[in-house]
């Protein structure tokens, strides 16, 4: 019997119809609107999970009178607009935030979805990418508010790298589910030993908290959902981002370098965003660069 050749990036775009404009303009409506959905879930995850709630339990409700929210109250970006942004109830404004990751989720799922078609990478690579910005942009909030990465979004993205890449290994150039498995288990597995003995050896030597265990978890999930060189990426860009923010934070404040303690978790997420939509050319370029 013939077998079936897997099909490449292109003949799977062309078999989707990305070629046709009605298909990659309802591509990009459908992509926003799962977005600012999802973006909607993560701003009940960034005000649950670090106060301990349940997530999915309880239903939407305002945090000042406590009213249930109703579900046309709840529509994404649109409900936010047509109340002004205030509980229909009580009138107490709710937080921005609510508004801005709505519309960072819907504008990134869709840029993942149209760069993607437009580069010709495999479409396997969408979910994972749009599960990272996810992390990301839940992680990067809670850090900078809470101090803490919750392990609440961490092992979730670990589990789900693992199970979508053994589901559909072509994400990452494999071509069965045992190694598709393996390579995210050992993308995630890898850096995160690496960075554990880092974290401890650093911890000893210096007295301090050079690296905390959620960025740890947080570079493990990058691992399982970006795979190789991906995860490189976002400790590398993560690492840069944050020591020149933080120089320019002590040159401002006249403080020392050592003083000055800052988040990791949002250059980490900074950098994993920056890989999804641009990973693919910054490899390229990088392997241009290291051939000459
Ligand atoms: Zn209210």
């Amino acid at each position: 019997m013939l077998k079936e050749l897997p099909l490449s990036a292109f003949d799977w775009w062309q078999r989707i119809g990305f070629d046709y404009p009605v298909v990659w303009i309802s591509g990009i409506f459908a992509a926003f609107a799962l977005g600012a959905c999802l973006g909607s879930f993560l701003n009940v995850c960034i005000w649950r999970i670090p106060r301990g709630e349940s997530v999915v339990t309880a239903p939407s409700h305002c945090t000042s009178c406590g009213a249930d929210i109703r579900w046309y109250d709840n529509l994404p970006v649109i409900s936010y607009l047509v109340l002004r942004g205030r509980c229909r109830k009580c009138g107490t404004p709710y937080s921005c935030r609510y508004l801005v990751v709505e519309l960072i989720t819907g504008i990134l799922f869709t840029a993942i979805l149209f760069k993607a078609g437009f580069a010709r990478q495999v479409p396997a690579v969408i979910p994972l990418y749009w599960w990272c910005v996810l992390l990301a942009i839940s992680c990067a909030w809670i850090d900078a508010r809470f101090r803490i990465i919750p392990d609440a979004l961490t092992y979730p993205a670990i589990f789900y790298g693992i199970v979508l890449h053994a589901l559909m290994p072509s994400a990452c150039g494999m071509t069965s589910a045992l190694s598709g498995g393996l390579y995210a288990l050992l993308s995630a597995l890898i850096p995160g030993i690496l960075l554990s003995v880092f974290a401890i050896i650093g911890n000893k030597l210096t007295g301090k908290d050079v690296l905390g265990w959620g960025d740890v978890k947080f570079i493990a999930a990058c691992g399982a959902l970006l795979g190789f060189p991906g995860v490189l990426f976002v400790i590398l860009g993560g690492s840069l981002s944050g020591t020149l923010y933080g120089m320019i934070l002590t040159f401002r404040r006249g403080k020392k370098l050592s003083r000055c303690t800052i988040p990791f978790g949002p250059f980490l997420a900074g950098a994993a965003v920056v890989w999804t939509l641009a990973g693919n050319w910054i490899w390229h370029w990088y392997i241009l660069i290291s051939a000459r």
